[in-house]
């Protein structure tokens, strides 16, 4: 396992700003840190050595700060452990490896020319979803910033490299629970959406969440511009207390009381996540009471059959069953859609991932 000195940092964990003022209190200019920030999002890969398209006084910034003995910065670029691609060749799942020598999975997903990236925000997560591989395996770290983008930059360069394609949407539904780890996360995103960066839309970014009732309303009074995903997956306290156990701490009213604040407050829809899971919270009765539970909101419902995962005995609901649900959601005014299922024969699906070397 590789250690990293704790005087070294990731020039990846750099805001423009942050960058800007290093480079001048160490007597470059902003044009400078232009042209630096420019090339740590775009061909980060190419750092591997120093490049030669580097002159004069910033050539030399780098080969001290960055190629030396003695240097101050590192670069996430993370190293590619395995690389998986389903049977269907529309889905990628990358096992990358940290600095620290752990691991993380990152996966690409193409729907017809257009490609979405799922992305992780830690290493395992600490919220214990019973259904859910990455709660199964426990918490072990919140990714940097830097680590964060740095899973973006890699798909971004499978993309050009081997699709001549550019990415479109980023969904934060990998590894981790993003709201647990919300200042790295927002750092990160800022980069993303960066024009002179990798300048990805920001309505094409959404961040999912198991449901932390301050963050949703910290993201509300902030303005947070991304779209917001809830995995609600049941309709009362009882239901949901089953599956997730964080809801123990914020109970059912006080999460909806947040969503509605969200949409009050941003005048923006929420997408409401709802694992199908057979005989559990599948029934008729049940899509009655969500109905009953999101009047009045601005809500998508995502409707996502239990992928299997090895610690949860549970199956998805049967086809029927699911489409029943649909219905009556439907008939109470609801937007209701299934998500297509991507990747679940190399267990790249929502909630399979849990960082192991196949
Ligand atoms: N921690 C965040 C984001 C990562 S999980 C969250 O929970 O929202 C991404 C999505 O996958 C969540 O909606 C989660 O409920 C869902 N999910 C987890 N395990 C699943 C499984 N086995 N089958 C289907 N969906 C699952
Ligand atoms: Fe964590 Fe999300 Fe999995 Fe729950 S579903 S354990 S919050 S990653």
């Amino acid at each position: 396992m590789l250690s990293t000195p704790s005087k070294l940092r990731s020039l990846h964990d750099f805001s423009f700003a942050e960058l800007e003022a290093q480079l001048v209190s160490d007597g470059l200019s902003a044009t400078h840190a232009h042209t630096l920030w420019r090339s740590l999002h775009g061909h980060a890969d190419a750092f591997q050595t120093m490049p030669t398209n580097f002159l004069g006084p910033l050539a030399r910034w780098m080969e001290k700060h960055l190629y030396s003995e003695h240097a101050d910065y590192f670069l996430d670029v993370p190293e590619i452990v395995t690389e998986t691609r389903s049977s269907d060749g529309l889905t990628r799942k990358y096992l990358l490896r940290l600095r620290d020598g752990n691991t993380i999975e990152t996966v690409l997903m193409g729907y017809e020319g257009r490609f979405t990236v799922c992305v992780s925000t830690q290493v395992g997560c600490a919220m214990g979803c019973v259904f859910c591989a990455t709660g199964q395996m426990g918490f072990t770290r919140h990714l940097r910033s830097g680590e964060i983008l740095g899973q973006v930059l890699h798909v971004q360069r499978v993309l050009r490299q081997d699709f001549g394609k550019s990415l479109r949407n980023i969904v934060l539904m990998g590894m981790g629970e993003p709201l647990h780890n919300y200042d790295a996360v927002m750092k990160a995103l800022t980069v993303v959406a960066d024009v002179r960066g990798p300048s990805l839309s920001w309505q094409r970014i959404t961040i999912s969440t198991v449901g932390l009732v301050p963050a949703i309303r910290r993201m509300a009074d902030e303005g947070c511009p991304y779209s917001l995903a809830l995995s609600l997956h049941g309709a009362t306290d009882e239901q949901r207390r089953a599956l997730i156990p964080v809801g123990r701490k914020w109970p059912m009213d006080e999460l909806i009381e947040a969503c509605r604040y969200y949409n009050r407050k941003l005048g923006k829809c929420i997408f409401i996540e709802w694992t199908l899971i057979a005989g559990t919270n599948d029934s008729p009765e049940i899509a009655h009471q969500l109905a009953k539970l999101l009047e009045g909101m601005d809500v998508h419902i995502n409707l996502i059959p239990l992928n299997p995962t090895a610690g949860y005995a549970g199956s998805a609901s049967a086809h029927s069953a699911g489409l029943e649900f649909q219905r009556i959601l439907r008939a109470a005014g609801f937007p209701v859609t299934f998500r297509q299922r991507r990747g679940i024969d190399v267990a790249a699906g929502c909630g399979q991932l849990k960082a192991q070397a196949s």
